[in-house]
């Protein structure tokens, strides 16, 4: 039986798609396309879910990393940390505010930023700001770098693009991502944990300084601050995505749960496995947007992926390349010999809110198969 890596017909159900269209039409009654009521309502409703100052919609989840990087005043001549283990937007983000991506190596056993790497690539370049990733819905380590950034002024934007309805994981610090005082990037494309019927993304923000300057930047610096030192840009979100977040928003909690409960079964079933699992303290906190594991090389995930390919089961080799690997990004500097393992030997074994017990078993078994062999 196969099984498949999203299913997005079990999540946009006819119901919901009932609830969509009455909301599409009084919007196009209304013509409150841009910045609408429902607009409004979930920026209010997101910030509170998330323990945020505030939440700022935007068009996509790379313009709100470009419009964190412009809100902190980061440009031309600026350097920036990217982990090696992300999502290509992240590095993209920083070059194309004019500033240079230092790429900083990631712990070998999650793909997340390492705390030593990033020590020594702030003294190194003199880095004005670092952008940690929670990959794959991982909370990176924010407390350590609050700690570490905090008394150097270098800012830490948060990419959690991939972290809707995850915690942070370390001791003194596990509210709700987006609660540690830092801006805090989120997109909402139609494959994220909570995504749209198209693009859209956000900023949390801890207060009203940085938060006046997203609404000027998203909107062309029109309205109170026309002083800012770099010019805004049109990254509005509309009225009709805006109200397909809103109500998603209802049962958030019980998909975010659902994704939980898949995760649960894996570690159940697979940690005694051959593959090597993501640190199992991150298992209640990480939002599982993906299901990442660990083979033992390149040559044994070439064959695993083509195996699973075979008898039906989804995989993704999310990311195939660290940072430094990608073509237009191999001129900048840093550290990267474990993002390089790392991208080597991961692969995202299927991973939905509607899998089920047997669906999980269905992959160890056609895991087993292939180890066993
Ligand atoms: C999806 C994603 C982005 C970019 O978001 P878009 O909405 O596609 O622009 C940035 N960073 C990470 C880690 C992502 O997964």
């Amino acid at each position: 039986m196969p099984v498949p890596f999203y299913n997005f017909k079990a999540l946009h159900t006819q119901q919901f798609k009932a609830k969509v269209l009455e909301r599409m039409d009084e919007i196009i009654s209304q013509n409150s396309f841009i910045e609408g009521s429902y607009n409004q309502s979930f920026e209010s409703r997101f910030a509170t879910l998330q323990q945020a100052g505030r939440c700022l919609l935007v068009a996509n989840g790379t313009d709100a990393l470009e419009i964190a990087l412009k809100a902190h005043n980061i440009g031309a001549g600026d350097k920036v940390g990217v982990p090696g283990i992300t999502f290509y937007a992240t590095s993209e983000a920083v070059i194309n505010v004019g500033a240079t991506p230092i790429f900083i190596d990631v712990c070998p056993n999650s793909g997340l930023i390492d705390i030593a790497s990033t020590q020594r690539m702030l003294e190194q370049h003199k880095l004005k700001a670092i952008i940690p990733v929670h990959i794959y819905g991982l909370p990176a380590p924010i407390a350590a770098l609050n700690k570490i950034c905090g008394p150097l002024k270098v800012a830490i934007i948060e990419d959690a693009a991939q972290a809707q309805g995850g915690q942070y994981c370390e001791e003194n610090l596990n509210g709700a991502i987006g609660s540690a005082g830092n801006l805090t990037t989120f997109s909402f494309y139609p494959t994220k944990n909570l995504g749209a019927f198209g693009d859209a993304g956000a900023i949390l923000s801890p207060n009203t300084m940085l938060s006046d300057k997203i609404i000027a930047i998203r909107n062309h610096c029109r309205g109170k601050i026309n002083e800012l030192a770099h010019l805004g840009q049109n990254s509005r979100c509309d009225s009709f995505q805006a109200a397909v977040l809103d109500l998603k928003l209802d049962n958030i909690d019980e998909i975010n749960q659902k994704r939980k409960d898949v995760a649960a079964n894996y570690y159940q079933i697979l940690l005694e496995g051959p593959l090597k699992l993501m640190p199992k303290s991150y298992l209640k906190a990480a939002s599982w947007h993906l299901f990442p594991v660990l083979c033992a090389s390149l040559a044994q995930k070439q064959k695993l992926q083509k195996h699973l390919g075979q008898h039906g089961i989804g995989n993704l080799d999310f990311y195939d390349q660290s940072q430094n690997q990608i073509l237009s990004l191999r001129k900048y500097p840093g550290e990267w010999e474990n993002a390089e393992n790392f991208a080597n030997k991961v692969i995202c074994l299927p991973m939905n809110p509607f899998l089920e017990l047997k669906d999980v078993q269905e992959v160890s078994e056609v895991l087993k198969l292939f180890f066993n062999a």
